[in-house]
């Protein structure tokens, strides 16, 4: 049974060992057992799962982790958090904790090391400050996820899962939906957490595809692509891939493109699916 979870559990791990919550670090531990245990079911966690953790903070996730699933590792960079750690996890021999920088650790060996590189499952109350980038990470070096689960702000929960034309669809929402299926789990009030974060959470799946939805050529030049259209979202595409300094595109090669796709010269880049990115890319 976890010993974690609850305010009074928390709040007493953080008194024995005088713990100061880093705010750079993105601290906000959750409280809340029906919380841990949504997140658990959703990551649809089972005894034949391996486990990475991204930020385990006092090890009240871990736990849970650890009752489902074969084997658990936990990245945590805070180095007052792996005396914590090692004490709240000394009943569960399937843990190993790491202490570092996740944006620095070769997640594909790791799971080549501990999962004979077969699909791992990642799960995470992430560090809001660094979201974008440990998606981004995770699904571009090709590391073998079956899925992540992650806690994260509502608000970029719901850019993750926008459909052209809405204001938040962006870079992300198309980076995630070329590798991934994003289905929010729950819904998550601050008070959850202790100390308080300002703004609402959800958690959300990806579920990896093992084929991506679209055909494309080369998927590092349709995202060069799609972030020049969003860094200039106010332009038309064809003047915002034109103007970009790394596509080296005429305005007329992509006038070209978009008359052979049927596609309207005046097109701003949030109007387009990555079906329709991946056709433009291919062309050109
Ligand atoms: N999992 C815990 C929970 O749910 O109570 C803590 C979640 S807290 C939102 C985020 C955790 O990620 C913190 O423990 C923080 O120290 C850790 N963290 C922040 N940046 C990190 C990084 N770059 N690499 C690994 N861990 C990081």
């Amino acid at each position: 049974m976890p010993s974690l979870g609850t305010p009074s559990e928390t709040i007493a791990v953080l008194q024995k060992y005088h713990f100061n919550f880093q705010k750079k670090f993105g601290q906000n531990f959750l409280i809340d057992p029906h919380v841990l245990d949504r997140i658990v079911e959703a990551a649809e966690i089972t005894k034949e799962d391996c486990v990475l953790e991204i930020g385990p903070g006092i090890g009240t996730m871990t736990q849970y982790l650890a009752e489902s699933a074969r084997e658990v590792v936990a990245v945590e960079i805070d180095k007052n958090l792996i005396p914590i750690l090692q004490d709240t996890l000394s009943a569960y021999q399937n843990v190993t904790v790491i202490n570092d920088d996740i944006m620095k650790v070769d997640i594909a060996a790791l799971a080549q090391e501990k999962n004979a590189g077969k699909p791992i499952k990642v799960v995470a109350n992430l560090p809001y400050y660094i979201t974008t980038p440990i998606i981004m990470g995770l699904f571009e070096s090709h590391v073998p996820l079956k899925s992540v689960t992650i806690m994260v702000q509502k608000e970029v929960a719901d850019r993750m899962r926008q459909e052209p034309g809405s204001k938040e669809y962006g870079a992300l929402s198309l980076a995630v939906q070329y590798y991934a299926k994003p289905e929010i789990m729950a819904n998550v009030p601050p008070n959850c957490f202790i100390p308080r974060p300002n703004v609402a959470s959800a958690v959300i799946r990806l579920t990896r595809y093992e084929k991506p939805p679209v055909e494309v050529k080369d998927d590092r030049y349709m995202f060069a692509l799609i972030r020049a259209s969003f860094n200039q979202r106010r332009k038309t595409l064809a003047n915002a891939l034109s103007n970009d300094p790394g596509l080296h595109l005429t305005r007329e090669q992509v006038m070209q493109a978009l008359e052979t796709l049927d596609m309207n010269p005046l097109i701003r880049g949030e109007m387009l699916s990555l079906e329709q990115f991946a056709s433009l890319s291919n062309i050109l």
